[in-house]
């Protein structure tokens, strides 16, 4: 059976519509499957048309939030439910086109564990959030040493090894699509084209998109608590050399301001053992942050043992 996780934050407009299309492109797999319709607090009446829709098949499943979590949540708390031994992440705003699911099938039955959707273009995307998109894109890449694949949203479909080795990972800020790639296993793109927004407007606003950024670098790179490590020491070593070159200038030179050694000296000094101590802390705040997020050590891509339950 596959499982469909449709995430939905104020859609009641286009829903329908997209859940119709969708369950056309799904019959025509052949396969069992149900839709798992998550409610991220949607102000407007899409909880009312999941209800609705949800009449028509007892495999057509919802879930209700308190509020609003935000979409990096709704979807795992929809994988946290689904049971089918395939589960596919598609958006609820018709942006996936649900003909790519076919698609996506095949490179699983092919053997593969997740097939991510690939953007070929962007649409119907502000010039600014395509400028941020490829900036924040590239510089995750040059961070992280995962590849976590450019132009790719949470569009996919995954084995039930991928989804088990998912739920592993109990941390609170969720980046998705960065964690599946950290899973490893074996992993292929499937390009398409990505249509702009029909109805309705994006739920992403810039906040939102801010947050995630942030939850995307934090979560998988260090490097921002390292750069105060690398510039105390740079700042040390600078320090260093001006703390000679005052000294020179004050006793040997004789060319000096009164008070400009003493002042120049505690500047220097203090600044550079600052970033320094600064830079320390973030090291083992890193390294704090590396426990608590409480991800398994290793994961097994396949074994002729048998794991007991
Ligand atoms: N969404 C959600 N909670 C939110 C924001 C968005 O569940 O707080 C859902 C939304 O209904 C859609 C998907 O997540 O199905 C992607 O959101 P959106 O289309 O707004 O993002 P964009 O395509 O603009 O990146
Ligand atoms: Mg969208």
């Amino acid at each position: 059976m596959i499982s469909v996780i449709l995430p939905v934050y104020n859609e009641e407009e286009g829903l329908q519509t997209f859940v119709k299309s969708l369950i056309i492109e799904l019959q025509k797999t052949k396969e069992v499957f149900e839709l798992i319709f998550v409610n991220d607090g949607s102000k407007d009446k899409s909880l009312q048309v999941i209800k609705h829709i949800c009449t028509e098949c007892s495999n057509y499943k919802y879930i209700d939030l308190s509020r609003n979590f935000g979409h990096q949540i709704a979807v795992s708390a929809g994988i946290d439910y689904a049971t089918g031994d395939k589960v596919v992440l598609i958006d609820s705003d018709g942006q996936d086109p649900p003909e790519v699911i076919h698609e996506m099938l095949l490179k699983l039955r092919e053997g593969f564990d997740v097939a991510y959707a690939q953007r070929a273009k962007r649409e119907d995307e502000s010039v600014l959030k395509k400028l941020t998109a490829t900036f924040f894109y590239k510089l995750l890449n040059r961070i992280t040493s995962i590849e976590i694949p450019v132009d790719t949203g949470d569009f996919r479909i995954m084995n039930r090894k991928v989804i088990n080795a998912l739920k592993r990972m109990p941390e609170k800020q969720r980046y998705l699509r960065g964690q599946i790639a950290w899973l490893g296993f074996k992993q292929t793109p499937v390009i398409y084209e990505r249509k702009g927004r029909e109805t309705g407007e994006t739920g992403y606003t810039y906040r939102k998109m801010i947050h995630l950024a942030l939850d995307a670098i934090t979560s998988f790179s260090n490097w921002p608590l390292r750069v105060a490590t690398i510039s105390g020491f740079a700042f040390a070593i600078i320090g260093f050399f001006l703390i000679l070159y005052t000294l020179y200038a004050r006793f040997v030179l004789n060319d000096y301001q009164p008070g400009w050694p003493s002042l120049m000296i505690t500047i220097v000094f203090l600044g550079g053992i600052q970033l320094l101590g600064i830079g320390m802390i973030g090291e083992y705040i890193s390294r704090i942050n590396e426990n608590v997020k409480n991800r398994p050590l290793y994961l097994i891509g396949e074994s002729n043992i048998e794991e007991d339950a």
